[in-house]
């Protein structure tokens, strides 16, 4: 009894275990009763599948066909006819669209139940919702295929390397970088693919990149199959494995062709084109870092700064294509004196720099000289010989200056005193040469934009007529205030502007300000004044010269009796050029005189053959006319001169009454100076002269 009673006690007990399972578990559990047919009829199902379909409780005893669609009822008995025909376990995918609308994927196990006789009673089917294990499943593989996809069709090489640096795997990429097939790179370590230089760097970076830092080396050469070498830049990317290294992926990017380009452009930068040497950008690149190495030697170093002497007639003579050609074989032959020591530099134009290292003032006194006797010899150019010569200017680290810049600079105020004392030698610098170095350089930036900033203007001076006693010439004076140099005398900034070619915009505007002052004055009714421009002996040699001047005339409506054009005597060389220009100056109808006459050309033959209308004689033979016997006789001689080949005579620099009285009683016709008014500004004189 009490066995019984135990035993009904299990029973009950296995049956509420087997409820719960059943009931709770998470799988949806069907249990149809195998009928006649067969046809299957639903006994049981629990309460996931109750949740998931619309199946309910009150289905309990009907068939599959009374509680399932059509569709989804014929696809569920065909599988549980399958079971029956079988006899064994069926498992199954099937698509289910939920109530809901959603689409799910079920996998169900089919199981039968057979009873004592061994004939399927029941079928029971656990069926699980493997939706989302297989959007995982399909994720997990999208996301390989994709990273896959990253490494193979990368267009850098990729190696999966293991810890000791041996290629396990390798893409497409890899085999065109390094021109082995795939298969061939597997088990090759990583080393065997690159020069014996960079094992030592790239063993680093594979090491850094093993305890989980990723690497980049630049500049790392690469072995092709072929014994080719590649530029390449190498990137170690560790590979973690559940929080393990497990070897790294080394990338490979081919730089050969942009390292190629960048040598090009990094050689292009620092050389000239002209002649191949180092340019002005290497050397100051260069010089720091040399001063640099000389301090931590303590050794000495040299600059030579070279300039040749006169290049620009070479110029003139040959043409530039010509002058350049020139350049090359001066060139070749500086080349001569370089080695490891010794460097050369253009610094532009016709300036050349040599840097001495380790260089004592013997050493650099005797380079000094080799550079010299190198121009001993003529050059020939064109099947034409010539001579030039070099002017040498030398500083010296650290005696002459500790950086770059005052080296430079010193050695060019050294060679300006070669240029001022008679060209073709060497100095070294010292430093009373500081003082007598203007600063040409910053003036002739702030003489460049004089007439944009409007620093320029013109003094007037008024000529006067020694029988007379009227003015009706003058004579224009330029006039600079700069604001850094203060009044800078045309005697300083002309030179400069004729040196800079910035005298042709000057002369220009000189021109352009006398034409309108010209026509004010007439507009305010002095209609017979005349002005004297200076004309420098550039702006005398340039081509357009004569239409310039007859332009403005026309454009401000003066007539060309109005101007004269002055000229040095230096610019008039005897020369078919110039009286060309005189003449057709002459026909434009403007007046021509010969300014600061007797200093200059001493041929008087050009007088008889130019067209000339005036002399103005020097005030150097003026200043001492009373006193000096020699000064009175030429000037005396001049006038004469003038008078018999119809000229008109002016005497400039007149500052005493007893220089005008001699001049009168010479018969000069006109004399300018202080005496009777220094150069002024255009408003006062109408006031006190013109009136
Ligand atoms: P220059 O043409 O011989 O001009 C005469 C110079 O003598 C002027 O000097 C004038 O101011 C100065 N002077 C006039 N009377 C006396 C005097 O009684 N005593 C003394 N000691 N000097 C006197 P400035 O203005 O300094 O000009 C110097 C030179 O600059 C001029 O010599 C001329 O060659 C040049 N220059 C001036 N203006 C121009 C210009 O517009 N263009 C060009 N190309 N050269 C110019
Ligand atoms: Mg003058
Ligand atoms: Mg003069």
């Amino acid at each position: 009894m009490q066995a019984l009673g135990k035993s009904n006690d299990i029973d009950k007990l296995d049956s509420v275990l087997k409820e719960i399972v059943l009931e709770y578990i998470n799988d949806m559990i069907f249990i149809m009763k195998v009928e006649e047919g067969p046809s299957f009829r639903y006994v049981y199902i629990n309460e996931s599948a109750r949740r998931a379909t619309e199946i309910t409780k009150e289905d309990m005893g009907r068939l599959l066909e009374e509680v399932l669609t059509v569709e989804l009822a014929a696809r569920l008995k065909e599988k549980y006819i399958q079971l029956v025909e079988n006899e064994e376990k069926i498992i199954f995918r099937d698509k289910v669209c939920l109530p809901g609308g959603q689409q799910v994927v079920n996998e169900s196990i089919l199981t039968p139940i057979k009873n004592d006789s061994g004939i399927i009673e029941y079928v029971v089917s656990i069926t699980r919702d493997v939706t989302p294990v297989m959007r995982e499943k399909k994720r997990l593989t999208n996301a390989k295929n994709r990273y896959r996809s990253i490494i193979e069709h990368n267009l850098d090489a990729i190696f999966i390397l293991d810890a000791k640096g041996v290629i396990k795997e390798s893409n497409i990429a890899s085999g065109q970088l390094t021109g082995y097939q795939k298969d061939q790179l597997v088990d090759k370590t990583i080393f065997e693919l690159f020069h014996a230089s960079v094992k030592d760097d790239l063993q680093k970076t594979l090491d850094d990149a093993l305890t989980g830092r990723p690497v980049t080396l630049d500049q790392c050469l690469m072995k092709t199959s072929d014994q080719k070498e590649k530029v390449t830049s190498v990137k170690a990317v560790p590979i973690i494995v559940k929080e393990t290294f497990d070897g790294c992926y080394i990338i490979v990017k081919d730089n050969t062709i942009s390292y190629k380009q960048n040598e090009m452009i990094h050689y292009m930068a620092l050389h000239d084109q002209l002649t191949g040497l180092w340019n002005r950008k290497a050397l100051d690149e260069h010089l720091p870092l040399f001063v640099k190495s000389m301090e931590d030697t303590d050794q000495e170093l040299s600059v030579l700064y070279l300039d040749l002497d006169r290049f620009k007639f070479v110029n003139d003579t040959l043409g530039l294509k010509g002058g350049d050609r020139f350049l090359k074989k001066i060139t070749d032959r500086l080349v001569m004196l370089t080695d490891e020591e010794c460097l050369l530099y253009r610094q532009g134009g016709d300036e050349f720099v040599y840097l001495l290292k380790n260089s004592s003032l013997e050493d650099t006194k005797k380079k000094a000289g080799e550079v010299l006797s190198l121009f001993h010899q003529s050059f020939t150019i064109d099947g034409q010989e010539f001579y030039i010569s070099p002017s040498i200017g030398v500083s010296m680290y650290p005696a002459d200056g500790y950086d770059a810049n005052s080296l430079i600079q010193k050695a060019a105020q050294a060679l300006f005193q070669v240029k001022e004392k008679g060209r073709a030698h060497y100095r070294f610098y010292q430093t009373h040469m500081e003082s007598s170095f203007p600063n040409y350089i910053i003036m002739e930036s702030h003489l460049r934009k004089a007439i944009e900033k409007e620093e320029l203007f013109i003094h007037y001076q008024p000529q006067m007529n020694l029988t007379t006693g009227d003015v009706d010439s003058f004579e224009a004076l330029i006039r600079w205030n700069n604001r850094k140099f203060g009044f800078v005398s045309p005697g300083q900034f002309i030179p400069l502007a004729e040196e800079t070619g910035l005298i042709h915009g000057i002369g220009e505007w000189v021109l352009e300000q006398v034409c309108i002052q010209l026509k004010n004055w007439r507009m305010k009714g002095y209609k017979n004044v005349r002005i004297a421009i200076n004309i420098s002996p550039k702006q005398f040699l340039q081509e357009q010269l004569v239409e310039t001047i007859g332009g403005y005339l026309y454009k401000y409506g003066i007539p060309a009796t109005c101007l004269e054009i002055e000229i040095t005597e230096g610019a008039m060389q005897d020369t078919q050029q110039t009286l060309r220009v005189l003449k057709e100056l002459k026909e434009l109808g403007v007046y021509i005189s010969v300014d600061d006459f007797g200093t200059g050309y001493s041929s008087l033959n050009y007088l008889k053959r130019f067209p000339i209308d005036i002399l103005k004689i020097d005030q150097s033979f003026v200043r001492e006319i009373e006193s000096n016997q020699k000064d009175s006789a030429i000037t005396t001689t001049i006038i004469h001169l003038a008078h018999s080949l119809g000229l008109e005579v002016i005497a400039e620099g007149v500052e005493k009454e007893g220089q005008v009285s001699f001049l009168k009683e010479a018969n000069c016709q006109k004399a300018q100076g202080y005496y009777f008014s220094k150069p002024k500004h255009p408003d006062e004189l109408e006031h006190y002269v013109l009136m």
